[in-house]
């Protein structure tokens, strides 16, 4: 998997680089057709002048994406999904409409299973199976990863570099999979929203998608920009297997 180092530390350098003229312009996605794949248009956002804050979702897609689309297209929104590939390939439309929608899309492994427990050639596996996956959906690999459970180790670090794949965790969690319900989540979302966090929340439970449009009002009231990963980091570029954030995930 050389090969691909120089192109997929290119390819994450001109993501980080080009994140906010990406969301503005998500590539002519827009131009390719279903309704579902409409570009979001959000405008570039300049995280060093205005108050960012990235929602990220993780383990889908799932049925519920779709309804998560429509919201962030309604307000105008790029987020950060961290696909499993296995839930691709089961939903691969859905995946696809998320990459035409122009959301910034990482790898979540194949089947989600702690990589710190599996030999080497296991964890490989993971990533690369997901990676084929989200590609043969979206045309896309993805440079960004987030191992299940946030359990990662120098192990799984090195095999992420290997692979062209920069480790993005979170600094607070909705813990959604376990308050499901929406007005908590809710709650909990906008009690830990500060500048510049990541916030780790789920696609695939629908108490979840259902708190997106109060959610996205609320921080908008808070004067808060909801964006990708990519434009929180503004041009800062991840090498392959960094970490970051480096604390607060755990
Ligand atoms: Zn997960």
């Amino acid at each position: 998997m050389r090969r691909w180092f120089p192109i997929v530390t290119a390819a994450l350098a001109a993501l980080v680089a080009a994140a906010p003229a990406a969301a503005a312009d998500p590539s002519g996605a827009a131009r390719t057709g279903a309704t579902a794949g409409k570009a979001a248009k959000a405008k570039p956002v300049n995280c060093a002048k205005v108050k960012c804050i990235a929602l990220t979702f993780d383990d889908g897609p799932g049925r519920y994406t779709g309804k998560l689309l429509e919201t962030l297209r309604e307000n105008k929104t790029t987020v950060t999904f961290f696909l499993m590939g296995e839930h691709v390939d089961k939903y691969r439309g859905t995946a696809r409409a998320i990459a035409r929608a122009g959301h910034e899309i990482g790898n979540h492994t194949y089947a989600h299973p702690h990589l710190t427990s599996l030999y080497d050639g296991l964890i490989r596996d993971e990533l690369v199976r997901a990676q084929d996956s989200i590609e043969r959906a979206t045309g896309k690999r993805p440079t960004l990863m987030r191992p299940p459970y946030g359990d990662t180790d120098d192990r799984v670090s090195g095999i992420a570099a290997e692979l062209g794949l920069a480790q993005i965790l979170w600094n607070r969690t909705s813990r959604d999979w376990e308050l499901r319900d929406s007005k908590a989540i809710t709650k909990r979302v906008l009690k830990d929203a500060a500048r510049n966090r990541i916030v780790l929340m789920h696609d695939i439970w629908p108490e979840t998608v259902a708190a997106m449009p109060g959610i996205l009002r609320s921080l908008k009231k808070k004067g808060f920009h909801v964006v990708t990963v990519g434009t929180l980091l503004r041009g800062r570029e991840l090498a392959p297997g960094e970490m970051y954030p480096l604390t607060g995930w755990r």
